[in-house]
Formats: C-alpha cells, structure tokens, sequence
C-alpha cells in the first residue's frame, strides 16, 4: 500500500510517499481501507520531533475515516465492510490503510462523509474533554474558546453553545469570526487585536470568565488569568513553548490551571465521549468544518498549512 513515511525528523519533506506492506490485523484489532486522514498539529511535532520522539520510520495521523476490510480474532465492535471514523494509531492514518485497536473504531454517523468523519476524533474528544471533564463546564457558566477558528475551538464552541453556557470566541480571521456568529456565539473577538482583552472586561461587566480553553498557551496564560472569575479554570489545551504567569491572579481568584491531554483518556472513557459525539451529529450539534481536502502527497504542503494563521476548521488527506 501507499502510506506517507517519516524516516528522521525534521521539516515537511520528511513526509514521503513511499510503498510499504500491508498491516495484518493481530488479535481485537481491526484494518481499514482509509478514505480520508485528518491533520492536526500535532502531526507536526511527531514528525519534527518536538514531541517525545517516536519509533522511527513511522507513518503520521491520528484521525482517520473509512471502511473496515479485516478483523483480527475476537473482534466485536464492527464488521467488514463498516464505515467507521477512528481516532488513534497502531500504524498511522496517512495511508491507504489504517490499523487499530477496536476501541479506536467508532461507527460514521449517518450522512457524515469520510473527510468529516476524519474531522471528528482529535477536534470533538479534546473539545469534549476539555469542556465537561478538565473544565467541569456548567449551563449558564461563561467560557471563552480562545481560538475558536481551529478544529478544537470550533467543536468546542458548538457542544459549550448546545450545553447552555455563554460563549465569548475569539478567531484571527473575518472568515472565522463570521462562522462563530453565525454558530450563535454571544460574542466574538479578534484574538489578534490587543484591545480584546478590554472588551472581555465589558462582556462580563468586569466580573470575568468563569472557564477558559486555551489554544496557545505560550502566549495568552499571562493574560488569561487576570480575565477569570472567582474560582474560575484555565484548561490548557494548546502551548508551544514557556509562558511567565503571575501566581497572584490564581491566589486572589482561587483560580485553577488544568491541563488537559487526549493521550490520557482511557478507552472506556474516549468511547463514552465517542457516544456523546455521536448523540450531537444526530441533534446537529456536531458538524465538523473541512476547510480543505488534499491529496496523500500533498501531506507536506498541509503540514505547513496547519500551521498558518487564519485556521478555519480541519485539512483533510484523501489517499
Ligand atoms: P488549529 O485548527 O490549527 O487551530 C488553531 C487555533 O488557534 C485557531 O483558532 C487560531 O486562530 C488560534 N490562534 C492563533 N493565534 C492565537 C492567539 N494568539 N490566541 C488565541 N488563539 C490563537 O488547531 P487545533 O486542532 O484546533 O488545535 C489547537 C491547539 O491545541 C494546537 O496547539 C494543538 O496542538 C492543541 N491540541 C491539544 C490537544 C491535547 O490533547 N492537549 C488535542 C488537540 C489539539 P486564527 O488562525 O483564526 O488566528
């Protein structure tokens, strides 16, 4: 099969395209013929190796959508020939075909195409976490999705909406602030223009947020703590680098700064927000944004564009 390969790290063009065999399904494992891959960031620290390196070669991608073509023993959760979305990795996503662990195969809800169902894991599961479990989210609480254009933010700012909570979003992009609008957001920002900070302070008449999902840690931490309430949480979901905080903000709020990391989450609980994502596509909560379908040698040109400013939504592989 045809499946991109990372053979050291570094930049993009160590995406190759490259022959390799088949993956054969061990025991509770199943094989998919993928038709679309997801790309995410962090696709892109693997392969720079700026986070904990992997085994090397090995072949990128996370989320993924297709058809199950092989069960290994003992298998239950699907059948040959299901379309199924995954989320998570025995032999990477960026390939004609895809091997998993069952718990990582959940069924494509009806109407979905594959480049959504490929949009979902990685976006929904982190937003999902990052609201309910880490943020303890409640209906008629105030959260700011700070970066509410990307894929997180967008699914994010879809279950805080449908969960009852006062959404302040922010996006760099006229393009992704209009979407937020249109989403129903109560308010939306321009993260890119400093005075967003004052107009927060406004929204809330001075008394601040109670939850914050936070993008890019490495920028905004400093600022964010001094916009909480009392007793308000910082869910870091995104940081690329240091970030000086001043611990006062946290003492005089009784403040909390939570991390959050998908890897963390254990099957029986990834399949339980699975059930919730699956509940918000029927009520039309959950429709992810495509922003751009590629080919599967195009994975280094979206490995740079992942990293742009003016994020909007998910960039698709089509092997
Ligand atoms: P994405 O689709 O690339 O979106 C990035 C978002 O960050 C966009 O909304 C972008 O807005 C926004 N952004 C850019 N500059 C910003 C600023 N100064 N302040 C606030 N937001 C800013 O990425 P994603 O898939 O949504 O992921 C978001 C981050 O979370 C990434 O760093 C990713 O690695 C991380 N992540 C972590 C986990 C975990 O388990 N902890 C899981 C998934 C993702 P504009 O482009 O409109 O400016």
């Amino acid at each position: 099969m045809r499946a991109i390969q990372v053979r050291q790290f570094g930049g993009p063009e160590e995406l190759r395209l490259e022959s390799v065999a088949v993956p054969e399904p061990g025991p509770g494992q199943v094989r998919v013929r993928v038709k679309a891959a997801g790309v995410n960031p962090v696709d892109t620290y693997w392969r720079s190796g700026t986070n904990p390196a992997l085994p090397l070669p090995f072949t990128p991608g996370l989320d993924g959508a297709g058809i199950v073509e092989a069960l290994g023993a003992g298998v239950s959760r699907v059948r040959e020939g299901d379309s199924v979305y995954f989320g998570g990795w025995l032999s990477g996503a960026y390939a004609e075909q895809a091997l998993l662990r069952e718990a990582q195969a959940h069924r494509l809800p009806q109407g979905a195409t594959f480049s959504q169902g490929a949009a979902l894991h990685v976006p929904y599961a982190t937003a999902h976490r990052a609201l309910f479990h880490r943020g303890q989210a409640r209906p008629g609480e105030v959260v700011l999705v700070h970066g509410a254009s990307g894929g997180v933010g967008m699914a994010a700012t879809q279950f805080a909406l449908a969960a009852g909570l006062r959404v302040i979003a922010t996006a760099g992009s006229q393009r992704g602030r209009e979407w937020l609008a249109a989403q129903g957001a109560h308010a939306v920002l321009d993260h890119s223009d400093p005075s967003y900070i004052d107009s927060i302070r406004g929204l809330t008449g001075g008394r601040g947020v109670d939850l914050i999902l936070e993008m890019l840690s490495n920028v905004n931490l400093g600022k964010d703590l001094p916009l909480l309430a009392g007793g308000g949480r910082v869910v870091v979901i995104g940081s690329r680098g240091p970030v000086q905080i001043n611990a006062r903000d946290l003492m005089t709020r009784e403040a909390d700064v939570r991390g959050m990391s998908l890897f963390n989450v254990a099957d029986d609980a990834l399949i339980a927000i699975h059930e919730a994502i699956a509940a918000g596509w029927r009520t039309g909560v959950v429709r992810p944004v495509v922003r751009r379908e590629m080919p599967l040698a195009e994975a280094a040109a979206a490995h740079q564009a992942v990293l742009e400013a003016g994020a909007f939504g998910k960039i698709v592989l089509i092997p």
